[in-house]
């Protein structure tokens, strides 16, 4: 056994059922990478404006850099269908342990590995989703897939639902094929999207798409996107669920992602009175604490006001006094979206008592909303 299959060998033991090897050469994707940035795709996210040269050039991290490992490892979850309106949804990848923390210590193993197994001194570094790696290309180019216009990674036997990984080194390794794109004249994810965020196939405005609404973005939603987000209260998954290449997914091996109990169908009513312990105690070691309560709690009201269901008004008015004003400001809205005398009576309260001037503004847009529609009913 060579060494390069020595190394596939490890990976596999270690959880990883994808690997392939590509040359350490600069990527041709950093031009097109730098143009998405400076177009505003990117959104808030700022740290993704940096490093852009090292994002070019692999040996600008890694210096003499031969090779670079690249690995995927599978999430894939499944979602219990229900009719109840109160339900939100989470995205597949992120029920379980988060993926970070999981995938860093296999990859030092492998590293460990890598280095134990080679013919003398290798140096080299690990990756995963957290330093200007060009991933995807680098994925591509070592076969592990194409870059779908879903902008997912897609691989013809395993589909999308994959976290992707890579070992940068200065280790000499035979390279693998690079991936050939088999979207075809497929649309699907593009149609699917529900807030429109394709600016063209096999480009994605970030700044339009629930993930980065529900997870990135700090402060308010744009009116305009939220009715778009529907139930998602972390992330999307619809892109990835309409793609034919994961019509056959399989629910991941790995334990760690396993879905935790109540992550599947959160219960919007439940969790939009989680307080700080309750929060804390949910989500330990879990990928939502990332936008932290305020953030969550943010996108249960948006879902819940969504929902159409009359049971979601009482939550949303209790929301209304959240210590938060990022809540109380969706939560207003919400109460808008759902209507009735109930959360009129509320929102006019509210404003009575509100110091906050952007909940003031949610609350006077709600109460006019809410007032166009009882004057489209008379
Ligand atoms: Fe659209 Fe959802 Fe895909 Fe984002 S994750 S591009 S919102 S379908
Ligand atoms: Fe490609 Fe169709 Fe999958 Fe979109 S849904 S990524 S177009 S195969």
């Amino acid at each position: 056994m060579g060494l390069k299959e020595k190394i596939q060998a490890k990976a596999e033991e270690l959880g990883f059922s994808l690997m392939g090897v590509a040359p350490a050469d600069p990527l041709e994707g950093a031009q097109f990478y730098a143009r998405w940035v400076a177009l505003g795709y990117g959104g808030e996210m700022e740290y993704l404006k940096r490093n852009i040269d090292k994002r070019a050039d692999i040996k600008e991290m890694v210096p003499g850099a031969q090779s670079v490992v690249c690995l995927g490892m599978e999430y894939y979850q499944q979602t219990p269908e229900t009719d109840e309106p109160l339900r939100g949804r989470f995205a597949a990848y992120a029920r379980g342990d988060d993926y970070h923390d999981v995938i860093k210590k296999r990859l030092f193993l492998l590293w460990d590995y890598m280095r134990a197994a080679a013919d003398g001194e290798v140096e080299g570094r690990v990756y995963v989703d957290t330093a200007p790696v060009l991933e995807r290309e680098l994925a591509q180019r070592a076969g592990l897939g194409w870059w779908g216009k879903n902008t997912c990674l897609i691989n013809k036997r395993k589909g999308s639902n994959f976290f992707l990984a890579e070992i940068v080194s200065t280790l000499e390794l035979p390279a693998d094929e690079p991936a050939t794109d088999h979207c075809g004249t497929c649309t699907r994810c593009l149609d699917a999207c529900p807030t429109d965020a394709f600016a063209e196939p096999y480009v994605l405005d970030a700044s339009r798409c629930i993930s980065y609404l529900t997870i990135e973005l700090k402060g308010a939603i744009p009116r305009a996107l939220r009715k778009g987000m529907g139930n998602w209260v972390y992330g999307c998954d619809i892109c990835q669920d309409v793609c034919p290449w994961n019509g056959r997914a399989e629910v991941a091996a790995e334990p760690a992602f396993a879905s935790r109990k109540g992550l599947e169908r959160p219960d919007l009513r439940e969790w939009i009175a989680l307080d700080g312990d309750a929060f804390n105690e949910k989500f330990r070691r879990n990928p939502a604490k990332r936008p932290k309560r305020r953030g969550l709690l943010r996108n249960v009201a948006v879902a819940l006001g969504n929902s159409g269901d009359a049971r979601a008004v009482e939550p949303l008015i209790h929301a209304l006094g959240d210590e938060e004003a990022l809540v109380r400001g969706h939560a207003a809205w919400g109460l808008g979206e759902l209507g009735g005398q109930e959360a009129k009576r509320a929102l006019q309260a509210r404003l009575e008592l509100e110091q906050d001037g952007q909940v003031c503004a949610e609350i006077v847009q709600a109460l006019e909303n809410i007032c166009v529609a009882e004057e489209s009913r008379a």
